[in-house]
């Protein structure tokens, strides 16, 4: 038998082989050390400075050209981009940073990202990643379990929650075109549909959908927004109004339901639309990004009682999940729902070799190279375990409502709810009417940033009369931080507009 040996070259020794193992090992103690000395650097849950100091700080480290003309020492140039790169980071295990739905990652998924690196598995085909294919059945497997799916059912990794959204938007348009007998959307394009296809949705609904309207050739226009109760949910007598009286030239291909709204946390009245789409004959889609998290907790799960009766689910673990993005999963209660993406046959997946049992997960996909995001996943599943992960979701749930009650105790903020989930809605209210509360706390936020002291986010919430005022928002996804230093991000808040009211006044 003819054996082949692995190669390398003084300039080239790829990351998997002997000598590459042995020059990651050091690169990896260089990285370590880098980005333990960060923390001492900012200072902070971000440099201060703000982006001016984020543009001269790239300045100074990308000074020479990015692309030299001579090759470099890896050891120094590897050293030198982390350095900036780190000290200029968001540091997302700070208790200030309170902003994005970017979780610390555990460090076992940490880990397992080196792996997946130096492997570079892909799932497309069989010879691309045997092991790494197996390996995303069996998460798909446990999380379709996890949402209450039964046998059937199926799902695919995900680069993220605006990517399962648009999958959804692609399943919802082409099965219920084929169920109701409207058209091949895929093969034919929209415009071969004779009736006009609409999706209806919560104001509420993330961004993502709109896109996913525009991209899939729906149009971001077609989207009805259904009314809501005063909390924010989507009224199902509403839905099934709307439904019954959409024209004869009207296909509504899908009705979306929050379950978990990015701001506020609600969860629309899933077993309700469930019965309403069913009626209807539209594809129901839940969108769990955030709230999907809810599922670990036997506290919490209850939020989304009726996610199973959805014909798919968007969740991200990079939200609650503790893995780093992309860990993204769209699921589908009924394996066969990928339509005209599992129909499609390339050379990836020709029959005789599917039939031999070298599959790929080409058919599931947008993507054909896709890089394998199952293993970070999976080992943090099974380190945490159920018990930990509850106890991690739980913990970020009362940081919310222990800020919650803070702030409600504070006669300067005014909290808009009380927490459904893990975020908390606020805003400071200047004593001063001739104040514009809106410009005062997007500059207070903005100010924050800048001094290195707090990462919020802001947005609008709904009010009754009409008016959508600017609020600041707290996203709780570290269960290592503490009350005391929720009440110290808190008090920063409190010092910094106090600060900026005094320098108005001056
Ligand atoms: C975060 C989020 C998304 C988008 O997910 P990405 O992973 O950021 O693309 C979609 N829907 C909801 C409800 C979200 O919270």
């Amino acid at each position: 038998m003819v054996k082949i040996e692995h190669a390398s070259t003084s300039v080239f020794r790829p990351a998997g082989t002997v000598e590459g193992l042995e020059e990651l090992r050091s690169l990896v103690n260089t990285a370590i050390d880098v980005l333990a000395a960060a923390h001492t650097v900012r200072g902070g849950p971000v440099r201060e400075g703000g982006p001016a100091a984020a543009a001269e700080a790239a300045r100074r480290a990308l000074a020479g050209p990015l692309l030299p003309a001579e090759p470099a020492e890896p050891a120094t140039a590897f050293r030198e981009l982390i350095e900036a790169y780190a000290e200029f980071s968001v540091d997302v295990t700070h208790p200030a940073a309170v902003a994005r739905m970017q979780c610390p990652p555990t460090t076992v998924a940490a880990a397992a990202e080196l792996v997946t690196a130096t492997l570079n598995q892909s799932l497309h085909a069989w010879e691309s990643g045997p092991f790494a294919l197996e390996l995303e059945k069996y998460v798909v497997g446990e999380l379709t379990r996890l949402a209450g799916y039964g046998p059937g059912s199926g799902g695919t990794l995900t680069a993220g929650g605006s990517l399962s959204n648009l999958m959804a938007l692609l399943a919802a348009r082409d099965n219920t075109a084929a169920r109701r007998g409207a058209g091949r959307p895929f093969q034919d394009g929209i415009a071969a549909l004779e009736r006009r296809p609409v999706v209806l949705c919560s104001p509420a609904t993330h961004f993502s959908i709109g896109r996913a309207a525009g991209i899939v050739g729906i149009g971001e226009d077609a989207i009805l927004r259904v009314p809501t109760d005063l909390v924010g949910r989507i009224l199902p007598a509403e839905t099934d109004r709307m439904l019954a009286e959409l024209g004869d030239d009207v296909l509504p291909i899908a009705l979306i339901a929050c379950a978990g709204s990015t701001d506020e946390g609600w969860v629309d009245p899933l077993p309700e639309l469930a019965e309403i789409a069913r009626r209807h004959n539209v594809w129901l889609h839940a969108d769990a990004a955030y709230g999907g998290g809810a599922l670990f907790s036997p506290r919490l799960r209850g939020m989304l009682d009726g996610l199973a009766e959805a014909d798919s689910i968007t969740m991200d673990l990079h939200k609650f999940g503790w893995t780093p993005a992309s860990s993204g999963i769209f699921l589908v209660k009924d394996a066969d729902s990928f339509g005209p993406l599992a129909q499609q046959t390339t050379t990836l997946n020709a029959g005789d070799d599917k039939e031999a049992g070298y599959f790929g997960l080409y058919g599931t996909s947008i993507q054909a190279t896709r890089r394998s995001d199952a293993l970070k996943i999976a080992v943090t599943l099974r380190t945490l375990g159920r018990d930990g992960l509850a106890a991690m979701v739980d913990r970020c749930h009362d940081q919310a409502r222990h800020a919650a009650a803070r702030i409600a105790a504070e006669p300067r903020l005014e909290l808009a709810a009380e927490p459904a989930f893990s975020t908390v809605l606020f805003r400071y209210l200047p004593a001063d009417d001739r104040i514009d509360a809106d410009a005062f706390n997007g500059a207070l936020r903005r100010r924050l940033m800048a001094e290195g002291t707090a990462l919020l986010a802001r947005t609008r919430v709904p009010r009754a009369d009409g008016s959508q005022p600017v609020f600041l928002k707290l996203m709780m996804l570290n269960p290592a931080t503490a009350d005391a230093d929720l009440d110290l991000v808190i008090d920063s808040v409190l010092d910094t507009a106090a600060k900026a009211l005094a320098e108005q006044q001056s």
